[in-house]
């Protein structure tokens, strides 16, 4: 490879295959390590235990009970603008938008697949993507959830989505089709009637059902219908079709029966509506990216505890800065075609929706919910809304300290998040303005105490990327190091020229840097498991440490080698350049193509 012809061609090029052979393993494995890093870097849960729920200080709750709506796979676009004759598709949500609810987008975050949307509207957080890959019907983690707060749930769906939150629930009523019935090839909107009917069935059991009807007479009820129609419709015909824009129709069709069903049997006024979707549809008829047709959801609510609606003449409001989860602006401009620009739009983060359900029917956030409570929604006295806003922070607050305990119990050197180190006297504040009437600045501290404990869950959450980072970082570097080094001592003049002129090697040199480097393996190893890492972390801080001993190893050949260069032509070192990359870029494409890598 070399321009000039090998020293000992035939005694070394034995032991270059050989060492060659060793190199391809080292990388393989280098490389299956450090890509495992994905998972402690970016799909680590981000749920922690042992948090006392913190019930809303309400006067009374807005709602006796709740309605939830999730129409899956219908994105907002869809739901909200009129067909080519001007006819909107969802006529009663629409009425509800403009008499007596309030709307706005719901914008979930990618993976924009079932299982994590459902999370997020029903326990307010976002899963993280390894959940997905774990399944979807076992439920990886514990996690708490508005019907697990609620004093009964009832709940009609898909069998991929009601089991998550009920089937382990014991204060539950919920049942699910089989899976059969998710097919794909019929128009799958009847997946809709049947979980309309089952709730509709079980009303009219009630009647002659005292126990039944006694429990559907209780406070803090959720009933949550699952309505898959728009998924398969859009999966099966795309978005564009005709059935999934008629299932638009069909869904809607089950609100109005729903409203009209609840109110007929409570009577009350006292149920609270909340319509929305999982996630959207793209044009492909596929959901999970982050493309604005997969996170842009519709969502409506309205019933007891909802505000009405607020008109507002058109205002163009400048970029505040503040973004949602898919990263879109605050305050988009909503497309003249839905022509709703006269109705005041609030936009949520999906997870948004899991407080304002808790606190509809005055019942204490989930307690993993990293949700803001969408306050524009709620029809609440002033001292209310700030109790249900501060009743919200303790709870993202109570996460964030749960965690910074945690952490700090297993860390050496534990680092604080120092905007937070004073929470208590802000509480006690906040609570001083409350006694004292002054809601307006009680209500400021709150959200800005809870922005600030989200950016604590946030700091924690990410607390070792940097080590994790460095770590790797070394790592990569240190392989490249190693190639080079193999290449400059096997395809190169320079160890013949060397040997000659110095002892290059010293054995006991080379014996005690490979001491020293496992005594350093050592050492970290004792300071990760004191830390508690996980067993990943051993892999690689081992790795990063070998490949860098290595080239200890061998640094009086890379100082001699160094020399060397200074001394020789031009056109000799370009030779050399040239030669050691192409052989760089050979070993990396050998390693890469192994097909360990890619399993
Ligand atoms: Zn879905
Ligand atoms: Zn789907």
């Amino acid at each position: 490879m070399a321009g000039r012809p090998r020293p000992q061609a035939h005694s070394s090029s034995a032991s270059t295959r050989r060492r060659e052979r060793w190199l391809v393993v080292l990388g393989i494995a280098l490389h299956a390590v450090y890509m495992l890093s994905i998972f402690d870097i970016y799909f680590k849960s981000p749920i922690v235990h042992g948090m006392a729920p913190v019930p809303p200080r309400l006067s009374a709750p807005p709602a006796k009970r709740l309605v939830l709506l999730v129409a899956d796979g219908l994105r907002a676009d869809k739901f909200f603008e009129p067909d080519e004759r001007g006819r909107y598709r969802a006529p009663f949500l629409r009425g509800v938008i403009e008499e007596k609810g309030r709307w706005g987008v719901s914008h979930a975050r990618p993976p924009t697949e079932s299982r994590p949307g459902h999370v997020a509207i029903i326990a307010g957080f976002y899963e993280d993507p390894s959940a997905v890959t774990k399944g979807w019907k076992a439920n990886p983690v514990e996690f708490d959830s508005v019907f697990n707060q609620s004093r009964h749930t009832i709940s009609f769906g898909s069998p991929d989505i009601v089991p998550i939150f009920c089937s382990s629930l014991p204060h539950s009523t919920w049942g699910s089709y089989p899976h059969e019935y998710e097919d794909f090839a019929t128009d799958a909107s009847f997946l809709d009637h049947w979980s309309f009917d089952q709730f509709e069935g079980l009303l009219n059991r009630s009647l002659d059902d005292v126990k039944l009807r006694q429990l559907l007479l209780q406070d803090k009820l959720v009933i949550f219908l699952h309505l898959l129609g728009c998924d398969s419709n859009g999966h099966a015909h795309r978005p564009y079709s005709s059935i999934y824009l008629n299932n638009v129709k069909v869904v809607d069709e089950i609100a109005e029966r729903m409203y009209n069903l609840m109110e007929s049997y409570f009577n009350d006024n006292q149920t609270a509506y909340v319509f929305t979707a999982d996630h959207g549809m793209s044009d492909k008829g596929s959901h999970g990216d982050g493309h604005p047709s997969n996170t842009d959801t519709p969502l409506v609510a309205w019933g007891a505890g909802i505000r009405s609606p607020k008109f507002l003449a058109y205002t163009d409001k400048p970029d505040d800065g503040f973004r949602f989860v898919d990263d879109h602006r605050h305050d988009m401009p909503t497309p003249q075609n839905w022509a709703l620009e006269g109705f005041e739009r609030v936009d949520v983060n999906q997870a948004d929706i899991a407080p304002l359900m808790a606190t509809l029917v005055g019942l204490s956030c989930p307690l993993n919910s990293v949700g803001n409570l969408p306050s524009h929604y709620l029809k609440l006295s002033k001292s209310d809304e700030v109790e249900a806003v501060l009743a919200n922070t303790k709870q993202i607050l109570n996460q964030f300290l749960q965690k910074s305990e945690q952490k700090q119990s297993s860390s050496l050197y534990f680092k604080p998040f120092k905007p937070l180190v004073n929470y208590s006297s802000v509480l006690d504040r906040i609570e001083d303005l409350i006694s004292a009437r002054d809601y307006k600045t009680a209500m400021k501290y709150s959200e800005e105490l809870r922005s600030m404990a989200l950016a604590g869950l946030h700091y924690f959450q990410t607390y070792d990327w940097f080590m994790l980072m460095t770590t790797i970082t070394l790592g990569y570097i240190g392989w490249m190091a190693n190639l080079i080094l193999h290449v400059l001592q096997s395809y190169t003049t320079f160890p013949a020229n060397l040997l000659k002129r110095t002892q290059v090697y010293p054995k006991n040199t080379s014996m005690k840097v490979y001491i020293g480097g496992c005594l350093f393996m050592g050492l970290s190893s004792i300071i990760l498991l004191l830390e508690k890492s996980p067993p990943l972390y051993h892999a690689y801080v081992f790795m990063t440490i070998f490949l860098w001993t290595r080239i200890v190893q061998n640094y009086e050949f890379m100082k001699s080698a160094w020399r060397e260069l200074f001394n020789m032509p031009f056109k000799y070192i370009m030779n050399l350049l040239i030669s050691s990359v192409a052989a760089l870029l050979i070993l990396e494409f050998l390693v890469r193509t192994q097909p360990v890598i890619d399993t």
